[in-house]
């Protein structure tokens, strides 16, 4: 026999995980880790960190269950002889039983909330950018607020990339696979105590997701997953990549968001009064509530009644390219089926997702989907709110509503809210302006001083402007301090993040090491941080590179710019501009006065709204639909300095931070840049460094301070997230909630009664008659300034007694275009069997060339708005 040198087969590893054993006084801190709470209430970070500090921020990036797994156990049980540390954990946990064992408020009306991501917290990583901040922050302020309401979403094993720089600048993609049991996240379990699967019927197989809980202080948000053993393969995936994959994928994500939602809803026992879609992924979940219903019974227009009457879209995107499309053959693989179940046509179906339901060539949308299975759009801001009633328009056709913008102005929340709807007939899109959870994104060196200055009734009464007025109260200098300490924090926290990364990715050490000392918290530190999506412009600090050189190196005038941020890895421009932004800041006369920081996330985020001195923002008008990073930034002391769009366009005071003008001068982009360019040089130059350097006897700037304590006081309470959720009550959920109630009250008597109507009205449309019509001084179109002018028409009404509304519209056709002037109503005069009459009276105040045309429409008290039947005739 041959003795080889060695004889050895590969073991067959088996995963064998030991979790520590958490000894009895330590047993809340695991409680503590699986509940987001600790990660918005300064005495549960500061619990964490203090019992290791060093493994907690550095080792396991800030991430609680990651460490207590990490300790051993004689270190475990050491801590737990710690008496100190045993009654802070005592005391906390307290804290937070009290927050969590309040029932949640039963008046307002519950909700379930359904988006494709969820930014809570750096270490869970479901999220990509501001749309899931934002998703986040409302689950926050929900759980702050105690309302009833859960939430929809997926676990992603990859979620969004890691971004990591090459030495020329190129981003690089890394997908991590996140470990489950290392995240906040449980297990829901079925009555057999193993994890509950809710199987999800797909055209001609079951995909399976398990089901999984985040705790959001007092709200739950169910996540699904269906990168499990069960599936195959092809659908082991779909729940991998956050925005990834070919449209087969996206549209098998969205099939198991929407209708996989709902079956994890039913399937809990959970039922809502509304049903709110928080951009278009989730559009489905509309066909399973409309196929439960016609399951019970009801016809499909009494079915889509109800749908509509609980349900709300929020749309986040300006344009139409970006809203998902799916051609008909895709769409029809996995919808084939759910015409039928609805008892009407294909083309009656997918008609529901096109702008114009007839036309065959036309894909199917999931925006116009909603728009028309929900009885309440919006957008997020008050300009983002008239833009997408322009964008929807064309799927409400005979009304027009108004114009993008208004002469700018400054106004207050409620006077900008009383002029959106000048025309509320043209148009029922609404809006309500993003917030942010201020206990997350407000430092808790702010948060000391608002404690101090602040009513205690701060938290239940965010929004109050008159709270938020204290801050003049706070000295000067601790104003400053704060902020100073602040940037310090910032600038450690970069040094200690990056330096071990740049070392090994970006060549020279002594370079590197130089570049990181360079950073001057006495210097002017201005934050660009967002998606690099091209419409927001990253670029445009940079067109004239000479004069930045001078902004930047002055010796007594210091200006130093940080800009981070990720793009989409299939958007060629958007890495173009960092890798374009990173070559510039590597120059010789821009190195350390301009960094790029790589991996934009909620932690950074965090630090950097916190610890600039301007946030700035220059998305190209009007694509920004809001914007919140600056919102986050006003808490925190930190002065925008933005184009007005989005947010800004109504959030701006002046002498509390600085606007680039709306209008829009150039219709070539590349001159509009050149002119935004130049403004914000000339502002740098002219007001904002020189205001900046003003410096007292004592060391500080006084009117930068005033800057400061203006923001604060006159701009931060409207753009709390706790503002928001009030406005989506006011505006949406109670009305819709109690319209619901009364619709399908007595056996959705209501509901019936209308669709009845609808049908009568559509029936007898076509056949209504204009009998007679006649105008005084009808002569030639010529008329008098100040003159009565008085119309009347009769009409044939078919037996629709008071169904229809008649009133005459003026236009106006300056520079080319027609704009809704007047809209004049009609009131009925006379009836004599089917003839109804109608007169106007008006006296004549304008004057100029106008276009007048009469409208008649079906009225009818029940209905929330004109969109809701969407029928209207034009006659002259
Ligand atoms: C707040 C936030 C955003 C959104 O910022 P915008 O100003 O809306 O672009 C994106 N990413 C992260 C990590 C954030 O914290």
């Amino acid at each position: 026999m041959k003795v080889k040198v060695s004889n050895a087969n590969q073991p067959n590893w088996e995963v064998f995980n030991v979790q520590s054993h958490i000894p009895a006084e330590l047993r809340q801190l695991d409680e503590l880790a699986h509940n987001l709470w600790w990660t918005w209430n300064p005495e549960g970070i500061e619990l964490f960190r203090s019992i290791d500090h060093d493994l907690f921020d550095h080792k396991c990036d800030q991430n609680p269950i990651d460490m207590l797994q990490r300790m051993s156990y004689d270190r475990l049980t050491e801590l737990s002889k710690d008496k100190e540390l045993v009654d802070r954990v005592n005391k906390v946990y307290k804290n937070f039983r009290k927050y969590m064992d309040v029932k949640p408020n039963e008046k307002r009306p519950s909700v379930a909330y359904f988006c494709m991501e969820y930014g809570l917290f750096h270490i869970l990583k479901i999220y990509s950018g501001g749309l899931g901040v934002l998703a986040g922050d409302y689950l926050k302020e929900a759980s702050d607020s105690n309302v009833d309401l859960c939430a929809v979403g997926f676990l992603y094993r990859y979620g969004y990339f890691t971004q990591n720089l090459s030495m020329d600048g190129q981003q690089i993609a890394n997908y991590e696979a996140q470990e489950f049991d290392k995240l906040p996240i449980e297990r829901v379990l079925d009555e057999t105590g193993n994890q509950l699967v809710v199987d999800v019927p797909f055209p001609n197989y079951l995909v399976h997701a398990a089901i999984w809980k985040v705790n959001v202080g007092r709200i739950s948000l169910y996540l699904l997953d269906t990168d499990i053993p069960s599936n195959s393969e092809y659908d082991r995936n779909i729940t991998h990549a956050l925005y990834g994959g070919d449209w087969e994928n996206r549209i098998k994500q969205e099939y198991l968001l929407g209708i996989g939602g709902m079956l994890v809803l039913k399937k809990l026992g959970i039922k809502k009064d509304i049903y709110h879609c928080n951009e278009g992924h989730a559009a489905f979940c509309n066909v399973e509530r409309l196929v439960d219903y016609v399951g019970q019974g009801l016809s499909f227009g009494e079915a889509l009644e109800l749908v509509r009457a609980s349900s709300l879209y929020t749309v986040h995107t300006p344009v139409p390219a970006g809203h998902d499309y799916f051609d008909e053959a895709l769409f029809g693989k996995y919808m084939g089926g759910v015409p039928e179940k609805l008892g009407i046509t294909w083309d009656d179906f997918i008609g529901l997702g096109r702008t114009n339901p007839d036309d065959h060539g036309e894909r199917f949308c999931m925006s116009t989907f909603l728009c028309n299975t929900c009885q309440e759009v919006n957008g997020v801001s008050w300009l983002h709110g008239r833009v997408s009633q322009q964008m929807f328009k064309n799927i409400w056709k005979g009304y027009m509503p108004e114009e993008e913008r208004v002469e700018h102005d400054l106004r207050t929340h409620d006077e900008w809210y009383n002029i959106y709807n000048s025309h509320p007939e043209e148009s029922h899109v609404g809006y309500v302006t993003n917030g942010v959870h201020y206990p997350t994104w407000s430092a808790k060196e702010w948060k000391s001083v608002y404690n101090r200055y602040f009513d205690k009734n701060f938290l239940e009464d965010e929004s109050n402007e008159k709270i938020w007025e204290k801050i003049y109260e706070v000295p000067d200098e601790e104003i400053w301090k704060t902020r100073l300490a602040l940037k310090n924090k910032l600038i450690k926290y970069i040094r200690e993040r990056f330096r071990e990364n740049w070392l090994k990715n970006h060549g020279d050490p002594s370079r590197v090491v130089s570049l990181l000392d360079k950073i001057n918290p006495n210097a002017l530190l201005i934050g660009f941080a967002r998606r690099f999506a091209t419409y927001k412009r990253a670029h445009l600090l940079f067109s004239d590179l000479d004069r930045l050189a001078k902004i930047v190196n002055n010796p007594d005038y210091p200006v130093q710019f940080i800009f981070a941020g990720k793009a989409h890895p299939a958007d060629g421009a958007g890495q173009g501009l960092i890798k374009r932004i990173y070559e510039i800041s590597q120059r010789p006369e821009f190195i350390g006065k301009i960094l790029f920081l790589d991996n934009y996330d909620m932690h950074l985020a965090r630090r950097l709204v916190s610890g600039v001195d301007i946030w700035m923002n220059t998305p190209t008008r009007p694509l920004e639909a809001s914007g919140t990073s600056g919102e986050k930034a006003l808490m925190n002391g930190v002065i925008n300095l933005s184009v007005l769009d989005g947010w800004w366009y109504e959030g701006y005071r002046e002498g509390a931070g600085w606007a680039l003008t709306d209008r829009r001068t150039y219709e070539n982009q590349e001159y509009q840049d050149k002119l935004d360019a130049s403004t914000i040089y000339s502002l740098l130059e002219q007001e904002i460094i020189p205001l900046y350097y003003a410096r007292n006897r004592k060391g500080y700037s006084e009117n930068w301070v005033r800057t400061v304590k203006n923001s604060i006081a006159q701009i931060a309470p409207h753009y709390t997230m706790k503002r928001q959720l009030d406005d989506y009550y006011d505006r949406f959920y109670t009305p819709q909630a109690s319209r619901f109630k009364a619709l399908s009250a007595d056996n959705n008597k209501l509901a019936k009664e209308i669709v009845a109507w609808k049908e009568l009205v559509a029936e007898r449309w076509d056949s209504i008659q204009v009998v007679k019509k006649e105008a005084t001084n009808d002569n030639n179109g010529l008329h008098i300034n100040g003159e009565q002018f008085e119309s009347r028409v009769t009409i044939d009404a078919q037996g629709l007694d008071d169904a229809i509304g008649i009133e005459m519209v003026v236009v106006g056709t300056a520079e080319g275009q027609d704009h809704l002037l007047r809209v004049i109503p009609m009131n009925v005069v006379g009836h004599e069997g089917n003839l109804y009459t109608f007169e106007l009276k008006s006296e004549i105040d304008i004057a100029g060339s106008f276009k007048i045309a009469y409208r008649m429409f079906p009225k009818n008290s029940l209905l929330p708005h004109r969109q809701d039947f969407c029928y209207v005739r034009w006659f002259n």
